[in-house]
């Protein structure tokens, strides 16, 4: 497949789970060039070295926290000067941490929507110059079921910011169209990644017991729709969720 032949693209959050497997789909359909945006230096590296090695894609990887505007903006540009476009953009770094109600706080509740939802704001704006440029882009974003039923668990604003993230998707769809940049989410269920392991085999059992497929998704089963989105067959498709969830909101 050669669909992503001349294209650039940048995935916050790949040195792991979800963000990793699109890279390595990426990759494997002959992308141009990747830039890895994350706060985890080895496993960026290491998965650079592997995919290089696997692959003719060339990648750049970029150390950064996505809830702060001036590495972003130097992330982007970092890709302009390496790769002279950005034709996709995958706002996928996330975190959920376990936080009861009870120990909920401002300041833990700014800190998941900085990472969560503001990063997708920061990002989106630092590339759309360069698509609005070249009138083409992709923007997808990763929510979550929580968007539609609540934190499933974590913190009650992890819910919010990934409603947030289809509202902020649904709005650049609308504003950027008619310069042929589309805007689209996937929401995942629950999927088999360090974040859901970090919850505990219990938590794990009643995730798969959730999903009417009684099971995790995987990362690769998420990276499958962000390709969709990505590539020529998703065309005539903005301001759409796609749901990969085994399921999970039918009951
Ligand atoms: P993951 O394996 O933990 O990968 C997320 C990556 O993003 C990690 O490398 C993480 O680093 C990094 N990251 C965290 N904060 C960052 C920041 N401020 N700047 C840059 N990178 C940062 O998690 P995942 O399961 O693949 O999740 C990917 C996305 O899918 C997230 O947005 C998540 O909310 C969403 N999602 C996941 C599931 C699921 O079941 N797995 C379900 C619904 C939605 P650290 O490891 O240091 O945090």
């Amino acid at each position: 497949m050669n669909d992503l032949k001349n294209k650039v693209a940048i995935v916050t959050g790949g040195a792991s789970g979800i963000g990793r497997s699109v890279a390595e789909l990426f990759a494997l359909q002959n992308i141009s060039a990747l830039t890895i945006a994350d706060i985890q230096s080895d496993l960026m590296h290491e998965l650079s070295i592997d995919l290089e090695k696997r692959f003719d894609s060339k990648v750049l990887i970029s150390k950064t926290d996505v809830s702060n505007q001036v590495a972003v903006n130097q992330m982007v540009q970092q890709t302009i000067d390496c790769f002279g476009q950005v034709d996709i953009l995958i706002n996928n770094a996330g975190i959920c941490p376990m936080v009861p109600w009870e120990e909920t706080t401002l300041e833990n509740w700014n800190q998941l929507l900085s990472v969560n939802l503001t990063s997708a704001f920061l990002c989106s704006q630092a590339v759309l110059p360069y698509m609005r440029e070249k009138k083409y882009g992709r923007l997808i974003h990763i929510s979550s079921v929580g968007a539609f039923i609540g934190s499933v668990t974590g913190h009650v604003a992890y819910g919010v910011s990934k409603a947030g993230i289809i509202a902020l998707s649904k709005y650049l769809a609308k504003q950027f169209a008619s310069e042929k940049i589309l805007s689209n989410v996937v929401s995942p269920g629950s999927i088999d990644t360090p974040i859901t392991e970090s919850f505990g085999e219990e938590n794990k059992k009643r995730f798969r017991e959730f999903s009417p497929l009684k099971r995790q998704g995987t990362p690769q089963e998420l990276a499958e729709a962000v390709l969709f989105l990505a590539g020529s067959g998703s065309s005539y498709i903005t301001g759409s969720t796609i749901h990969v969830n085994g399921g999970s909101l039918l009951i």
